[in-house]
């Protein structure tokens, strides 16, 4: 039978890998941003640090204020007697020993830059985008920005205003780094905790599901044999390893053996003389027969019935019957241990199987047992009652059982007629 809904083996899973994974989750999404909060203030200080360093270069190499120069036709920036536009010595091998991009503006306007553009050429003449000019140049403020599209390409940038000797804004010095190299920086500080997370899930999801197989193949085991149980087939195995279990599933396994062994008394016992009812006498005969069939065993089929029983009934009563007979059940019962079973196959009758053994040793051991319950004494308040048995028994063959069961109990009647306490059968 399978489960009706999903199986108890993804309970365990979900319930520890669901909580784990939205941990790693939280714990990756917290670390990112706290490394790239935390990469952003380097990256700006870096920026700021570097600028004002860049700004001094410039003081002290090309001594003089910034002004510009207008031809009529073409407007250059001046920083003492340098020409800006176009030169780029200072700011090349700046950038070739921090990878910083650095522009100078004229107002809005790049007029020197190491920013290259697509086809190979600097971005000279490019516009600094609308909300620079609002914070910076016309605001007047140093500026960071943590995005800022440079020709293409997304900068961390740093914005800072330039001015002339008599204070006017006359255009913004800016130093960027793409924003990729950024990230690629923070991703390699929280790699470890992405690899770390995901070795931790791995390891929880491996040691999950081995512990959830190991218990849904325990439960899976339980189920089985309560379904071969309530099947019918109540010799079944229950698994050693689940009995052997210390928790809950073993206390239960034991609990199943207890249920087991009482459903077989209910079922396959006779209540008053505790041997196996006709049912089961009738089921264990048909195993002893498949057995002969398949192995060639063989086995000797007995009826015995007690002799004059009623007269005991009569005489002291059927309480005094009953312990008779469950006395001499008792005995019969001790006698075939190991030889085969006996069971009540009704009133004061009883079918014993003598399994692996042929005739002549049955004869002799059914010998033995008539003597025994001939010796045998039962108390019952002053009396002391004593019973004699008639049996007839056949040996197995390819008959049918139920041809065996009655050659045995024709003999048992031909004992009953020529004199009881006896066991009749074929001579050998
Ligand atoms: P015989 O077999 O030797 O021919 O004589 P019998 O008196 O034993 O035969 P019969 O079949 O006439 O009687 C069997 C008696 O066994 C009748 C019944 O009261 C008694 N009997 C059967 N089952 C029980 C039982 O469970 N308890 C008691 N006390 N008596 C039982
Ligand atoms: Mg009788
Ligand atoms: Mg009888």
């Amino acid at each position: 039978m399978k489960p009706r809904g999903s199986s108890f083996f993804w309970v365990l899973p979900k319930m520890n890998m669901l909580p784990l994974i939205l941990l790693t989750l939280v714990l990756t999404m917290f670390s990112t941003f706290q490394f790239a909060a935390s990469i952003n203030v380097e990256a700006k200080n870096g920026l700021v640090n570097l600028c004002h360093a860049v700004v001094t270069l410039y003081d002290h190499v090309y001594e003089g204020d910034y002004y510009v120069i207008n031809t009529g036709y073409d407007t250059y920036m001046m920083k003492g007697d340098h020409m800006l536009n176009g030169d780029f010595t200072i700011i090349d091998s700046i950038k070739e020993k921090t990878g910083v991009d650095i522009s100078i503006f004229y107002q809005d306007t790049r007029v020197t830059t190491t920013i290259q553009m697509d086809n190979g050429t600097r971005a000279m003449g490019t516009k600094a985008n609308d909300m620079v000019i609002e914070d910076v140049l016309k605001g007047r403020q140093p500026h960071f920005y943590s995005s800022t599209m440079v020709e293409g390409v997304r900068y961390f940038s740093y914005y800072e205003p330039l001015y002339t000797s008599d204070g006017a804004c006359i255009g913004m010095i800016f130093l960027g780094k793409p924003s990729a190299e950024v990230e690629r920086l923070v991703f390699a500080s929280i790699r470890p905790i992405i690899l770390f997370g995901i070795l931790t899930m791995l390891i929880a999801c491996f040691v999950t599901t081995r512990f959830s197989n190991k218990l849904v193949n325990a439960i899976r085991k339980t189920k089985s044999f309560l379904e071969t149980i309530s099947e019918g087939e109540l010799h079944a195995q229950f698994d050693e390893d689940v009995l052997r279990r210390k928790d809950e599933l073993g206390e239960m396994g034991h609990c199943l053996i207890d249920m087991q062994k009482s459903l077989q008394e209910l079922v396959e016992q006779d209540i008053l003389t505790g041997l196996y009812n006709r049912r089961s006498g009738e089921n264990l005969l048909r195993r002893t027969y498949e057995n002969f069939q398949k192995e060639g065993t063989p086995f000797c089929v007995a009826i015995g019935d007690i002799d004059h029983f009623k007269s005991v009934n009569d005489t002291y009563g059927h309480e005094c019957g009953d312990i008779a007979l469950a006395r001499i059940a008792e005995q019969i019962k001790r006698h075939m241990q190991g030889r085969g079973f006996v069971a009540r196959w009704g009133g004061e009758e009883m079918l014993l199987v003598y399994d692996n053994m042929q005739l002549e040793k049955a004869v002799s051991c059914m010998n033995e047992l008539l003597e025994e319950i001939r010796c045998q004494r039962i108390a019952y308040g002053d009396s002391v009652i004593h019973v004699t048995m008639t049996f007839g028994i056949t040996e197995g063959s390819a008959k049918k059982v139920e041809h065996i069961v009655r050659d045995a109990d024709a003999k048992l009647y031909e004992g009953k007629n020529s004199g009881r306490n006896q066991i009749v059968y074929d001579t050998f």
